[in-house]
């Protein structure tokens, strides 16, 4: 069995509104093995960005993490020093963003922006160009002298995606966070992006957590899936368990939205209803409004996220002994 990398624990993310305490994430745990891609999916606004910004360690004010722990190599990050976090950002931990021209700085050209880091690690200089000009060969960047001397708005927009991806990887981090990192492009270039990520995590054996609302991407990438709804992890397992047997209701009907070239019908499912508001308190399960199975105790109940076959997680009070269709 593989090590594990990172270890999330009971993290809970909240922000403080004039509407209340929105809990964005609640109580979520998952982990990741050393090599492994892991995928957290969900709709808009359901916690996946947010729980990657935790363990960042970037959640701003309103916002505060409220409680739990994220064990990273044997260190709980929520423990570090200001200075201590900011060696883990970049050198242990890289982060892709979904718009790579807010991460790259406008005024200064990609070779300088690839090599400030390794710099900062006390990289000589020559070295570093080298190996930042390597890297970009390695993320499929042509002309890359030439590419070193321009500027992030001479270059196209899936470029800009590939220049990121390479300057994460240069400092080789152990993990590599990458947030709906394809969102902003166009089909084909998304494609490309995923190929490339895949052939660079086999490379460098990089670990990596993606964040995206596409079940296309975590079928082409992910080891493991993480389903996750107003703020709660309520489906983990073998992204191939996920896809054969989803087991919550809201999984169920993600997988039945999805767009296929064999299916027949005319128009795609919906899920019924909005997700709820998170700064109200909910004792039951927070998918009981939309969910077509619920019974009154569903409302009253908070299902827990338990193990229902190995390696198969869920929050549903009915997981276990099945959901009987459409009641
Ligand atoms: Fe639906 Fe009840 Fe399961 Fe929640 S616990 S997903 S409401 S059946």
């Amino acid at each position: 069995m593989k090590e594990t990398l990172i270890d999330v624990k009971d993290l809970c993310i909240q922000f403080q509104t004039p509407g209340g305490t929105v809990k964005a994430v609640d109580n979520v745990s998952f982990d990741i093995k050393k090599g492994e891609v892991f995928a957290l999916v969900g709709e808009s606004g359901c916690g996946k960005s947010t729980t990657a910004m935790g363990i960042m360690q970037l959640i701003k004010e309103p916002g505060r993490i409220a409680g739990g722990s994220i064990n990273f190599e044997g260190k709980d990050l929520l423990q570090l020093t200001r200075d201590e976090m900011t060696q883990v950002r970049g050198k242990e931990i890289g982060i892709i963003f979904q718009n790579p021209l807010d991460s790259l700085n406008p005024v200064y050209t990609i070779g300088y922006q690839m090599t400030e880091g390794l710099l900062v690690d006390k990289m000589d200089k020559k070295e570093a160009y080298k190996l930042a000009a390597d890297m970009l060969r390695d993320v499929k960047i042509s002309d890359v002298e030439e590419r070193m001397k321009t500027f992030p708005h001479e270059i196209s927009g899936g470029m800009r995606q590939r220049v990121m991806i390479g300057m994460m990887l240069c400092r080789n981090p152990k993990l590599l966070i990458a947030d709906e990192p394809t969102t902003a492009l166009d089909v084909t270039i998304q494609a490309g992006i995923i190929e490339l990520m895949n052939e660079l995590r086999k490379k460098y054996d990089s670990s990596i957590l993606i964040i995206t609302h596409d079940f296309g991407i975590v079928a082409d990438i992910a080891d493991r899936v993480g389903v996750m709804y107003a703020g709660n992890l309520i489906e983990v397992g073998e992204v191939f368990d996920i896809f054969d047997n989803p087991r919550h209701p809201y999984t169920r009907l993600l997988m039945k939205a999805l767009p296929t070239i064999t299916k027949e019908e005319g128009r795609l499912e919906t899920i019924r209803g909005s997700v709820p508001n998170l700064a109200e308190e909910r004792p039951g399960c927070g998918f009981a409004d939309r969910c077509p199975y619920a019974r009154d105790f569903c409302h009253h109940q908070k299902p827990e996220l338990k193990q229902i076959s190995e390696g198969h997680m869920c929050a549903c009070h009915f997981a276990e002994g099945g959901l009987k269709d459409e009641q």
